[in-house]
């Protein structure tokens, strides 16, 4: 564990514009990387973390979730929001903030952003699972959802996965032509698609990133054909969802957290014996993988506290020696621990 900061009192913020100094810095790609790397290294001591399904205040717009964690070292939490009507109004459909903190004292370490270390650890996320589960070789990506996740998807994929066309679809032409925008000097093939349809041909992974507060059929049977990698992000919440169930059925599906993933992933559209693997299991050994060529494979992805946790020490392992962060004094910190009326009679 770091050392505690010191004064004890002050503790690194990273602002968004910092977190935006941070990963333009380092390079988006080399975060994505690095952050793969942290977030399977935590997958691969799973057993240590302490794990429950996210606390979720669901309400006609959308959602409020609080994602805790902790390997008995360290504590984390993520606030995070998923409202896909948000867009319309100009906000984000998902925006973040997050703690992470000492289990010894329970002294907060450093307080952050989320709303792009979220996409940042989805994305990488999405690439570690890849990683074991896609077909050998793949090069094609199909990216269906263009919206704020969608460059962090592709890059992940590029930079992990060494993908190197991207096949975006969008209800919006708008979304499709700003993620087109923005990969442009990425060195990814971008090919814009009038379909999902359109976009899934040759493709070797699907990625589906949509936002709808509704049981979706983004992706129907007939277009997913054999040996393809699902990478399904959108599906994360009771009542929203991406694939239609027959795909489910021929798929072999993978999850984070089983108890989380069956109330909110696209499994909670098939009964309580319908079989999932945990990832980490694939990690350690004790489940396959990709065994065939033929295989379908689908990551449910729905977010897990851990890949939030390995982010927030990722950060926080890297901020020493930077001035990527401003010190905030979010502790009450009286010289005498027990006179804290007495300090605030001082400051009167
Ligand atoms: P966003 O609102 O910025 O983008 C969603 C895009 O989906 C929009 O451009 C919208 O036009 C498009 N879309 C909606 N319906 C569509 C359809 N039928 N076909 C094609 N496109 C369609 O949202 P975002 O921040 O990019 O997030 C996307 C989804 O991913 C959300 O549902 C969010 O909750 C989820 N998410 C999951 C994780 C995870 O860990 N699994 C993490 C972050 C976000």
């Amino acid at each position: 564990m770091p050392p505690i900061p010191s004064p004890l009192a002050y503790i690194p913020f990273v602002s968004v514009e910092n977190m935006m100094r941070f990963v333009n810095h380092f390079g988006v790609e080399k975060v994505l990387c690095e952050l793969t790397d942290a977030i399977e290294a935590d997958y691969r001591r799973w057993g240590e973390f302490e794990k429950i399904p996210r606390l979720a205040s669901h309400s006609r717009d959308g959602v409020i979730e609080l994602m805790p964690t902790s390997d008995g070292e360290a504590f984390s939490f993520k606030y995070v929001n998923g409202h896909p009507s948000n867009t319309a109004k100009g906000f984000q459909t998902v925006a973040a903030f997050g703690l992470l903190a000492r289990v010894d004292t329970g002294y907060p370490l450093m307080l952050t952003e989320m709303t792009l270390l979220t996409a940042l650890r989805t994305a990488a996320t999405s690439a570690m699972v890849a990683r074991h589960l896609a077909p050998a070789g793949a090069k094609v990506m199909a990216m269906i959802g263009n919206g704020a996740q969608a460059e962090f998807q592709a890059l992940a994929m590029k930079a992990v996965m060494g993908i190197e066309e991207i096949r975006l679809y969008d209800v919006d032409l708008a979304a499709t032509d700003k993620t087109v925008r923005n990969l442009r000097d990425s060195d990814l093939r971008i090919t814009p698609c009038r379909s999902a349809q359109e976009a899934v041909e040759g493709a070797q992974i699907v990625t589906t990133c949509t936002a709808d507060k509704a049981y979706a059929t983004i992706l129907t049977d007939n277009m997913v054909g054999a040996g393809i990698h699902i990478n399904a992000i959108g599906g994360d919440c009771p009542g929203k969802t991406e694939l239609h169930k027959d795909i489910l059925s021929r798929a072999d599906t993978f999850v984070e957290f089983e108890p989380q993933t069956r109330i909110e992933g696209e499994i909670q559209q098939m009964d309580a014996a319908y079989p999932v693997t945990e990832f980490w299991r694939v990690l350690s050994g004790d489940a396959v993988g990709r065994h065939d060529a033929r295989q379908i494979t689908l990551f449910d992805s729905v977010g897990f506290a851990t890949e939030d946790f390995s982010a927030l020490r990722y950060i926080y392992s890297k901020l020493q020696g930077t001035d990527f962060f401003q010190d905030i004094d979010i502790l009450a910190d009286p010289d005498d621990p027990r006179d804290l009326f007495g300090m605030l009679r001082r400051a009167a």
